[in-house]
């Protein structure tokens, strides 16, 4: 047996691909960021980006970017360690550090990147890493190349400070990253964050929260810790530019030291090109746009609201969310896959999720401001045309 032998017996996508229902890397003809989208010539209601602002066609961000690819070129040709690192990525650094109010920050080419090489760079020989269990895969990931080097990882339970405070309480050392997501983007529900820092307070421990999908959409654009009002007491905050900011890339906040010693040690940051000039400056033009109506609520809340109260009294299980993310639970992979289905076919596009572990099958909704009533309100009149046809697949579950 070669080393592609489980490439050639792999046959979870072709089974789908056979039955008609293969869900992924849909091919969009044009922009998808507008609450609308094109998807085999026909036009479908976005329901799975996380241009939460919906600032990806906003003419300050496209303009920006397209300044820089004028001025800059297309790349920056290398890591920023050597050639690579343009005034443009220093600028969005101290305008990160000033609006989320972190003494420093640094900027990697991938929202992946950064938590990847924020742990694995802060944990090593002797240090312990607490994730909550359902930290994204970037924390995981970064945390699994922590234990090459000597970390050890352990998992609290979702959302439950109790469970960590128990385990801190008989933890081996103090040298402890406790990290997590303050917006779980399958769950769609928030980081009880206040409560987690004063788990970690008591026990001397270091809180990241990855901040994904919370910036630009709560505590007046700042996040969830801002939400949480713990600003000042979170010593590590990361972030994607792939979501509110309408970019690519991603950044970690925190003090000038540590933002120092990420920024000559981390892996992903030292041995990877800079983020390219165009993502760079629409990063910051988005964030811009966020700071100036940083007092207006984003509708996408409200959308979301809305939304998710229709779904659920036309009978969809649509329970524990309350941000712009909204799960559609199912009870298994056919289910799942064959609403997906429909819906496309129906002009809704929403995303499918097939977790691993054989649990959790669910459509996941996203709302972005783009989702006026009128949008929304066709999308729910698909939703409720479909309840025959989707809602028996509840009742052959129960
Ligand atoms: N953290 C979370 C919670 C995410 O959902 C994602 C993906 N959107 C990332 C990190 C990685 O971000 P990126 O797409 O920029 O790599």
């Amino acid at each position: 047996m070669d080393l592609l032998e489980k490439c050639r017996a792999y046959t979870r996508a072709d089974e789908a691909r056979d039955a008609g229902l293969y869900p992924y890397y849909p091919a969009f003809q044009g922009p998808s960021g507008g609450g609308q989208a094109v998807l085999d010539g026909a036009e479908v209601c976005m329901l799975g980006s996380s241009d939460y602002r919906a600032l990806s066609l906003n003419p300050q961000v496209v303009g920006a970017a397209q300044d820089a690819i004028a001025l800059l070129g297309t790349s920056t040709n290398g890591p920023r360690l050597l050639n690579g690192n343009l005034d443009l990525h220093e600028e969005l650094e101290a305008a990160l550090a000033g609006f989320f109010g972190y003494e420093a920050a640094l900027v990697f080419a991938t929202g992946y990147m950064t938590n990847l090489g924020v742990v694995s760079c802060l944990a090593g020989p002797g240090d312990q890493v607490y994730l909550d269990e359902r930290a994204h895969a970037s924390l995981v990931d970064g945390a699994r190349l922590a234990t090459a080097s000597g970390a050890a990882v352990r998992w609290f339970g979702h959302n439950d400070p109790d469970d960590l405070a128990r385990q801190l309480a008989t933890a081996p050392t103090r040298s402890v990253l406790v990290a997590t997501s303050g917006v779980f983007s399958v769950e769609g529900d928030q980081a009880p964050v206040a409560e987690l820092v004063a788990v970690c307070e008591e026990y001397g421990a270091t809180l990241l929260v990855d901040d994904a999908h919370g910036v630009g959409v709560f505590g007046r654009g700042r996040g969830v810790i801002e939400h949480a009002e713990m600003q000042g007491r979170v010593p590590l905050m990361t972030l994607t530019f792939s979501t509110a900011l309408a970019s690519q890339g991603g950044a970690v906040l925190a003090d000038a030291k540590t933002i120092d010693f990420l920024r000559h040690t981390s892996r992903p940051q030292i041995y990877s090109a800079g983020l390219s000039p165009a993502d760079t400056a629409a990063a910051h033009a988005a964030l811009r746009e966020i700071r100036r109506h940083a007092d207006r609520e984003p509708d996408a809340l409200a959308a979301a609201e809305h939304l998710r109260r229709a779904l659920g009294a036309l009978g969809y299980d649509v329970a524990g969310s309350a941000t712009p993310v909204i799960p559609v639970r199912f009870p298994d992979e056919v289910a799942v896959l064959a609403a997906q289905r429909l819906l496309v076919d129906h002009g809704v596009y929403t995303n499918a999720v097939l977790p691993p572990t054989g649990e959790g099958y669910q459509l996941t909704i996203a709302c972005t401001d783009a989702h006026t009533p009128d949008v929304l309100e066709a999308a729910i009149g698909v939703f409720a045309a479909l309840r025959k046809d989707l809602l028996p697949r509840y009742r052959r579950a129960a």
